[in-house]
């Protein structure tokens, strides 16, 4: 099933309000989604830390998908990382009403030997610092994927360039896109961020699509076109998981593979965002995120 990725994130239990449902200490966290995701492309490793309210019952559902938790860290002093956050009418902002880091505060990761040599590296959004580290520890990576979000951008922004330049490819939503950039033109954005050394830069734009900055190239990718929205937290975590997983599971990474591993990002995405938490996206399986792939590739065409 291709090369190993290694996945680092945020472990989270969450508090979500959304205007017609609410859900309290969920599982979450960028980690969870893009691991969950991932291991549907490729052989996962997860690297991340929980606390002392973890429960046992959201441990299984990561070693029910085979994600290899190995790297996984356990601090007793403190709880899980906490984040609430509350979406407005028609989903069309969120507001994080409390995140706290809790496990994360002093968390310094640690990775033994099969996460040190993967190949495919998933850094997905947590404090620049833990990416930086795990980055540093992994021997020889071939493809290096980042996310991250504005509470980075805006407390590590020196340290998160200079990660930049690192990277192959950069995953962001659009109006953190255009705050890294300092521009409101999304397109100006992508193409400053490649200025930035980003070898290539993904623009989420939620439920219109993704799209891509390559030097062979500019794709769009559109969203699958979900009717039973219930809940869009985790959707940006879990287009980059599958997607990283593709191309770990293809083990390719040039603009074609790309494109094809931003089909599969969106249609892991669409099934995250059909419930709270992951469940859909544990529930769904492989058949439908394929059915909705190839209706992606279907809906894109003209012949
Ligand atoms: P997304 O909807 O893709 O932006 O991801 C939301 C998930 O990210 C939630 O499950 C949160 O627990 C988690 N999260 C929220 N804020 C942060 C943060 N600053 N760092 C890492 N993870 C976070």
């Amino acid at each position: 099933m291709g090369d190993k990725l290694l996945v680092v994130g945020s472990i989270a239990y969450d508090c979500i309000e959304t205007p017609f449902a609410s859900a309290d200490f969920i599982l979450g966290g960028s980690a969870s989604y893009a691991a969950l995701a991932a291991s549907y492309f490729a052989p996962t490793m997860l690297a991340a830390v929980v606390g002392n309210d973890f429960k046992d019952s959201d441990a299984k559902r990561l070693a029910a998908r085979s994600i290899d938790v190995s790297n996984v860290r356990f601090d007793a002093s403190r709880p899980t990382f906490f984040w609430r956050g509350k979406y407005h009418e028609n989903f069309n902002s969120r507001e994080t009403i409390d995140v706290r880091l809790n496990a994360y505060e002093n968390f310094r990761p640690s990775l033994n030997e099969a996460a040190r040599s993967a190949k495919y590296l998933l850094l997905g959004n947590i404090s620049t610092s833990v990416q930086t580290e795990v980055l540093n520890m992994v021997d020889n990576p071939e493809f290096v994927v980042l996310d991250t979000m504005d509470l980075w951008i805006s407390t590590e922004r020196d340290a998160l360039v200079e990660l930049v330049r690192r990277c192959d490819l950069l995953i962001l939503n659009d109006s953190e896109a255009k705050m890294l950039a300092g521009t409101s033109n999304i397109i100006v954005a992508g193409n400053d961020l490649m200025g930035l050394g980003a070898k290539s830069v993904i623009i989420k734009t939620g439920e219109y699509g993704a799209m891509l900055f390559h030097r062979d190239g500019f794709f769009v990718v559109p969203a699958y076109p979900v009717v039973s929205l219930h809940d869009p937290t985790g959707a940006g975590d879990s287009f980059a998981g599958a997607l990283a997983g593709y191309l770990a599971g293809r083990g390719k990474t040039d603009f074609d593979t790309i494109r094809r591993a931003m089909i599969a990002g969106a249609a892991t995405a669409s099934m995250t965002v059909e419930s709270f938490s992951c469940y859909k996206l544990e529930q769904n399986g492989a058949a439908e995120i394929e059915r909705r792939c190839e209706y992606i590739k279907k809906i894109s065409q003209l012949q």
